[in-house]
């Protein structure tokens, strides 16, 4: 139990903990306190909304640090914004916790608090309840009219790629709940954190925009992901499995068997897939690297449906679906 916990009612804890979370922006005319927030949109912009809720024991473990399950529940929204190539600014916050324990408090909101004041996100308001603990973020950025990218613009001849490295969270998940060991801590602290901290490619997605013809965010896994991406581009995806980009602290503590699996299987990356006509490869390219991010082409789009898999020139079947909440586990945490 926390240390004034009896005396922490849902008002004191909202005006304590979040009433002025993020960033202090002139576009917010009313946040936290009244019925709704009143925020101003830029001229000529397109609003961009998205909601993703965490549940403990299904998104991240029952004992998890509070600071992370604060950064995780921004991350993951900021990456779906990431992968419209908008730029966030306002959030919300339905939070969902068994009791007002100002410890885990301070350390949820200040994890929430840290990565919205790296981008300039402003918390506007939100609902607090008691229970199950659940949090949804729900955030609202713009983007210029007409420049959004979207799942559906690919085109057939179109290159696959994607930012970062695929799997280390995973593993990283898989090292936090025990059900894979190793002595290399180095590595192993570089896989947590990418599970725990993971890094929304916020400023590579709005660079994309005009070179990049379709995108989405990897939080389901790419065999899971990607065929979404193909589907609503009316098209067929091919990966040719021996490029997708492996960091050295996953190549360190995994057999290549284990670590290709996580790359193609596991969740939680929050890295973008995006299709580019193979003429704006090198272009994306650089937008990448003058951000000191890796891109790696991975496969190409086709015309027809459905997504072929190869390793080496033969045909692979990939081992793991991706995550579906109502179809059946194969990433599920167990805890
Ligand atoms: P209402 O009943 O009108 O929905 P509440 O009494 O639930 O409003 O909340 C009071 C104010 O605090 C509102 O402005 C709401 O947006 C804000 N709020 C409630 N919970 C949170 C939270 N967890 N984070 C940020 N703002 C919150
Ligand atoms: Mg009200």
């Amino acid at each position: 139990m926390g240390r004034d916990q009896a005396h922490l009612g849902e008002f004191d804890l909202i005006s304590r903990y979040f009433s002025r979370l993020g960033c202090a922006r002139s576009d917010v005319l009313l946040g936290v306190g009244d019925d709704a927030a009143l925020l101003r949109m830029p001229a000529n912009a397109e609003l961009a909304a998205a909601v993703d809720t965490i549940v403990a024991g299904r998104h991240f473990p029952h004992d998890s640090d509070a600071r992370s399950i604060g950064h995780r529940a921004l991350a993951v929204n900021l990456s779906d914004l990431a992968a419209m190539g908008a730029t966030p600014a306002w959030a919300t916050l339905a939070l969902t916790v068994p009791n007002a324990d100002p410890d885990w408090l301070e350390r949820f909101s200040g994890g929430l608090a840290d990565l919205a004041n790296s981008y300039d996100v402003a918390l506007v308001g939100g609902d607090t309840t008691a229970g199950p603990l659940t949090i949804s973020v729900q955030l609202m950025g713009h983007v210029a009219s007409g420049t959004a990218l979207r799942r559906s613009g690919a085109h057939a001849g179109d290159l696959l790629t994607v930012t970062g490295t695929l799997g280390d969270a995973g593993a990283g998940l898989a090292l936090a709940t025990g059900s894979h060991t190793s002595n290399d801590r180095a590595a192993a602290s570089v896989l947590r954190q990418r599970f725990e901290y993971p890094i929304p490619r916020v400023e590579f997605g709005a660079a994309a925009r005009g070179t990049a013809t379709a995108a989405m965010d990897l939080s389901d896994g790419l065999v899971g992901d990607l065929p979404k991406l193909a589907c609503a581009s009316g098209l067929a995806a091919h990966v040719d499995v021996e490029c997708l980009p492996l960091s050295d602290a996953l190549q360190a503590l995994a057999s290549p068997q284990q670590a290709r699996d996580w790359a193609l299987g596991a969740g939680d990356d929050y890295e973008l897939l995006l299709a580019v006509p193979p003429g704006g490869y090198a272009k994306l390219t650089s937008l990448a690297a003058q951000l000191g991010l890796r891109l790696t082409a991975i496969g190409e789009l086709r015309r027809g449906t459905g997504v072929s898999w190869a390793l080496n020139g033969a045909k692979f079947t990939p081992p793991a679906q991706g995550y579906d909440h109502f179809r059946g586990p194969s990433t599920q945490i167990t805890v």
